[in-house]
């Protein structure tokens, strides 16, 4: 998987390429990711890529040209990258659309600042928006890496040998609950089951325990399930 970001902040994303789980997968050459300066895409010697709107009103916008002269270098050499602009007004970002989009080749995401960016651009060359959540963040920076994490956690072989089919939202349910040692810390000890060494006992209680903290922490999980029935 490829991403091309658009940004004001490239830095930024040294965040998830310098290590962790994005940092492996790059290594592996499972991922790639560039990052675009926008301003270097500005027709001025201030390099300034926004303007006021019209209509008047606070903030900046940040302008169509640049946007687009950016967008038409990505797409020279990957013209059918599937381009995202992160948006509270987009879809909202599941664990069923990260499955959906990690199964494209390319995604380029177009991070926004100030007040947003030009209609226009919106209208004409954005194949879709994206949103992490119903709230107002500063910049989209943090919205691309979520989107970036959550797909490549989606590509086999990024996580390596952890397992996350038993994720919360893998299998429509939450996590089972983990444990490590010691055994016993503060007079708060280990389920019995996890120490048994019974393979299928412990598969049967992470069952059950993934049930019952969806039932807890997420019941409305759940209503999909007991519609079926
Ligand atoms: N005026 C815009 C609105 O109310 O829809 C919000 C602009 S926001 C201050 C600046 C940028 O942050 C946006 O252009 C977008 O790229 C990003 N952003 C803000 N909230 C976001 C969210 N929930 N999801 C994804 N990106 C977001």
């Amino acid at each position: 998987m490829h991403f091309d970001v658009i940004t004001l902040f490239p830095e930024m994303f040294s965040a998830i390429t310098g290590e962790g789980v994005i940092a492996r997968g790059i290594k592996k050459s499972l991922l790639s990711i560039n990052t675009w300066q926008l301003r270097d895409f500005s027709n001025n010697k201030h390099r300034n890529i926004d303007d006021a709107p019209y209509g008047g009103g606070a903030g900046m916008v940040m302008q169509v040209k640049p946007i687009r002269d950016c967008l038409s270098h990505i797409k020279q050499n990957n013209p059918d990258t599937t381009v995202i602009y992160l948006s509270p007004q987009g879809q909202k970002l599941d664990n069923k659309l990260a499955i959906e989009l990690s199964k494209l080749k390319s995604i380029t995401l177009l991070c926004g600042r100030y007040e947003g960016i030009d209609e226009r651009v919106i209208q004409h060359d954005i194949d879709r928006e994206i949103s992490i959540g119903d709230y107002v963040i500063s910049g989209g920076e943090l919205g691309a890496m979520v989107v970036i994490d959550a797909v490549s956690r989606q590509i086999s072989g990024v996580l390596g040998n952890q397992d996350s089919l038993n994720d919360s939202f893998s299998n429509g349910l939450l996590d089972y609950p983990h444990y490590t040692r010691p055994e016993t810390i503060d007079n708060q000890s280990v389920p019995a089951v996890l120490l048994s060494g019974h393979q299928a006992n412990i598969d049967a209680w992470r069952a059950e325990q993934a049930k019952k903290n969806t039932r807890k922490k997420r019941p409305d999980l759940l209503i999909p399930f007991s519609k079926i029935k």
